[in-house]
């Protein structure tokens, strides 16, 4: 049997990060899932599709085929056989795929691709409902957390970082808008599971967090072992 770890929490975490860099540690297959929704909500905006119908998105997602692989340990995504990997960050996308990912039909497209690799492989996936609705069963659950300043001072560096223009207080209420779809949309919000360990990572490194779940996941492993 495989041994899945969630990992679920808003918008800025760090959670991608943190779970590839501990799924190379674990020797896991690391899961993005945001680039699934990232990569549907491309597809969204490139057909003009209107989402308020449900029938016409019902049916435009039928023309959709959406894959993964991975070149050197890099989570690959695939739209209709086009690698489009490198055009899906944009804040284009990220708005689209905020609103588009609280449409049934589009979880629902999601929800077999994700299970299916969570029960071929060792997988650490993240995302926003992995705990609570895509992998119930994941032998362990983190909810990893930060405050929504320390997340938009992090965005900001990041984007100054790569020579790009960045307003702290534009981004700090992007996130509080994002933090709140995500938390209050009908289709599996945003949550805590019952059984998630709950990190906060305003005040730690992310070699501290990396230590902390793989930590946990070797405790886990090794009972699962003797079980
Ligand atoms: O994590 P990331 O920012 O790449 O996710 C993009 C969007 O996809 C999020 O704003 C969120 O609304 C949505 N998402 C989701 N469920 C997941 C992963 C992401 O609804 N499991």
């Amino acid at each position: 049997m495989s041994f899945n770890i969630a990992i679920d929490g808003p918008a800025g975490a760090g959670k991608s990060t943190i779970a590839r860099r501990a799924a190379e540690e674990l020797g896991f297959m690391y899961v993005d899932t945001g680039a699934m929704y990232r990569t549907i909500a491309l597809y969204l905006l490139r057909s003009g599709t209107d989402m308020e119908d449900e029938k016409k998105l019902r049916l435009a997602l039928d023309h959709m085929n959406i894959s993964i692989d991975y070149q050197d340990g890099v989570q690959q995504m695939y739209l209709n056989g086009e690698n489009v990997t490198g055009l899906i960050r944009t804040e284009e996308v990220s708005c689209m795929s905020s609103r588009s990912s609280a449409k049934p039909p589009v979880r629902e497209k999601l929800l077999k691709l994700q299970r299916d690799l969570a029960a071929r492989y060792n997988v650490i996936m993240d995302g926003r409902d992995i705990g609570t609705v895509i992998l119930p069963e994941a032998q362990l659950k983190v909810y990893l957390t930060a405050s929504v300043e320390e997340r938009a001072r992090r965005r900001c560096r990041e984007l100054l970082e790569k020579g790009e223009n960045a307003d702290l207080s534009e981004i700090e209420k992007d996130i509080r808008e994002r933090d709140y779809r995500d938390m209050h949309r009908k289709t599996a919000p945003l949550k805590i599971a019952e059984d998630a360990v709950y990190v906060d990572s305003s005040d730690m490194t992310i070699n501290e967090v990396i230590g902390r779940i793989t930590e946990l996941a070797r405790k886990r492993m090794g009972s699962a072992d003797e079980g």
